[in-house]
């Protein structure tokens, strides 16, 4: 048998990535939730070469104060928790200190930031080790750039798709983080071109519009629910808007973007009662329910969580959309005479 090694800091924060950083697209999720939880209202994301070559989220959010700078690179440094007792609270979109630890790691990062009533502080890390640290004025708020993500890790790079679907992929998560958050204002531009424009009304129809088209939102219809420990809100598609796949479905659980089996085969099911042939609704499902009744320290990328009271959740969600579908439609029936 081969004796035990405890694996060297630089190791184990390459394994710990893999984790974590997937593809560039889990970059730009982990930058972009920073940036919500720093109270941004206004988020741009810039890409080049699918994000391989360059990813750059700039906010207006609160800030990192220059002392806390390189604090924020290293394992497991966060400010949303204090303790394990916090993960049953939690209201941010990180909580484990994980990504700009694990970003930095396997890439060539630039950060720069400033809160208000501190001079703006610029660091430069590449591949997990500081290069150099500076003064750097600065509006409010934080610039992050990711350059040349995973080349110390060849092995990784190989996995990733072509440029352009790297790209698509990124505009996928970044519109449904925007449906997620009507009142941010979001951009997408990748190699020059803008993909993706939110303006941040508060209104979710809007972004529906935005990212999708004018025919899925006038195809929809919206729902509002509230029950003891949640309220349930969203939109659900006619069988003339369904898909073949589940691309059009979004799941937010307190805004999380989430996959859940429990809320898909509920809300098909309600669904299908009313369709014709067998295909998967358009659907953007948010729930609000108390932290405390859900983990989400379940998942490296957190896209699960795991409920308290699963059977509930699926009545709550089958309920909601079947009542929905049976209301929209016969509306849609009554102001259309034959
Ligand atoms: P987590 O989000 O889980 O706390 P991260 O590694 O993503 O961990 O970030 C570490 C810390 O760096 C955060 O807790 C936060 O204090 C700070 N931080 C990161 N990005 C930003 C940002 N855009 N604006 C303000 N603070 C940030
Ligand atoms: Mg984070």
């Amino acid at each position: 048998m081969a004796r035990i090694n405890v694996l060297d800091k630089d190791t184990f924060n390459k394994i710990a990535a893999g984790e974590v950083v997937e593809r560039p697209s889990s970059v730009v999720k982990e930058l972009v939730e920073n940036s919500i939880d720093a109270g941004s209202k206004e988020i741009h994301v810039e890409i080049q070469g699918g994000g391989e070559e360059l990813i750059r989220v700039l906010d207006k959010g609160e800030g990192i104060e220059p002392d806390d700078m390189l604090k924020a690179f290293m394992p497991h440094a966060t400010s949303k928790i204090m303790t394990a007792d916090d993960l049953f609270r939690i209201r941010t979109m990180g909580f484990r200190g994980e990504a700009l630890s694990s970003i930095s790691s396997v890439s060539k990062v630039l950060m720069r930031s400033r809160t208000e009533g501190s001079d703006g502080r610029e660091v430069y890390i590449e591949g997990g080790d500081l290069k150099y640290e500076k003064y750097s004025p600065m509006d409010r708020g934080t610039l992050i750039e990711v350059r040349d993500l995973f080349y110390n890790v060849p092995a990784r790079k190989k996995f990733l798709k072509t440029r352009s679907k790297e790209a698509g992929t990124i505009g996928e998560i970044l519109s449904k983080i925007a449906i997620a958050y009507p009142e941010i204002s979001f951009s997408l531009v990748s190699d020059g071109k803008t993909l993706l424009k939110t303006y941040g009304t508060g209104d979710q129809k809007d972004v529906i519009r935005q990212v999708y088209t004018k025919k899925i939102q006038e195809n929809t219809f919206p729902f509002h629910e509230e029950f003891d420990s949640l309220r349930i809100s969203g939109f659900v598609g006619n069988e003339e808007i369904s898909r073949g796949n589940r691309s059009q479905q979004s799941i937010f659980v307190n805004r999380r973007l989430v996959q859940s089996r429990t809320i898909t085969v509920a809300a098909e099911n309600a669904f299908r009662a009313f369709a014709t042939v067998s295909r998967f609704p358009f659907l953007i499902l948010n729930i609000d329910i108390l932290p405390e009744i859900i983990d989400v320290n379940i998942h490296p990328q957190k896209a699960e969580i795991k409920f308290e009271d699963d059977r509930h959740i699926f009545k709550v969600v089958f309920d909601t959309i079947h009542k929905t579908m049976a209301e929209g439609l016969k509306r849609t029936f009554d102001v259309e005479p034959e």
